[in-house]
């Protein structure tokens, strides 16, 4: 089972998405478990402060370390992994979502404003991820896409276990291209081979597709790719 922690500033956007369909039945069959805190609840003063000005100018608020500090340890058992959601953050990826899907817990700290005072980051071992380079109002978007990624691959998540196997970044490739039923739809076909029942040339059309179309789209896959 995975443990995830999601520390927000708005624990009513969750579980959203992440409680519907195949993921909220994976929820149901405890297969994974979510626990929201909200960060407001650990902070110290009478109005509830979480933010604050930053040190040598801007105009943007960060999240105060003190009260996020606290959060995390009144939380925390163990030597446990803790990601804060970060444009900075190392890029997130497929590989990633694989190694935190074999995690026993994930903490994730959603930032809003201007971020978090750095010496949280430092002091309690965070590691910055980042989902793109593009800049979110908060975390929690963020979140809510690592956690698509990491729980579809838990065991007994998606009814068909083989389909997370030849997806587009498991062999380095993006996917070819599918089809389905009707066989003419407004009079294109499928393409021949694929009603061929011949398998090895099915095979060898599909990664001819893939190396055409990330050679195309992902220079930066495709070199990979090669070098391999
Ligand atoms: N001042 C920061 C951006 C803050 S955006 C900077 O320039 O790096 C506010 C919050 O949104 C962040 O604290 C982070 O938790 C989240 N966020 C924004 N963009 C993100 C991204 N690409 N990936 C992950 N989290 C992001």
């Amino acid at each position: 089972m995975l443990f995830a922690r999601i520390f927000t500033l708005y624990p009513e956007f969750f579980p959203g998405p992440l409680g519907k369909g195949l993921y909220g039945k994976a929820l149901a069959e405890k297969i994974w478990k979510l626990e929201t805190i909200n960060i407001r609840d650990y902070a110290t003063d009478k109005h509830k402060t979480v933010d604050d000005t930053t040190y040598g100018g801007g105009s943007g608020m960060l999240i105060k370390p003190d009260v996020l500090a606290n959060s995390l340890d009144k939380n925390l058992k163990t030597k446990e992994k803790i990601i804060y959601l970060s444009p900075r953050g190392k890029l997130f990826n497929q590989e990633m979502a694989k190694k935190i899907s074999n995690e026993e817990t994930v903490n994730l700290i959603c930032g809003h404003f201007e971020g978090v005072d750095q010496r949280v980051i430092e002091s309690r071992n965070i590691e910055e991820v980042s989902i793109g380079d593009f800049i979110l109002s908060g975390g929690e978007s963020a979140a809510f896409v690592m956690l698509d990624a990491i729980i579809r691959l838990l065991p007994g998540v998606l009814g068909n276990e083989t389909s997370t196997e030849e997806e587009s970044f498991e062999n380095g490739l993006l996917e070819y291209p599918q089809y389905t039923k009707p066989q003419i739809w407004e009079e294109k076909t499928v393409p021949d081979v694929l009603l061929s029942g011949d398998h090895a040339k099915i095979k060898d059309w599909r990664l001819s597709q893939s190396e055409a179309i990330t050679r195309d789209r992902r220079p930066d896959l495709w070199q990979k790719y090669k070098k391999n």
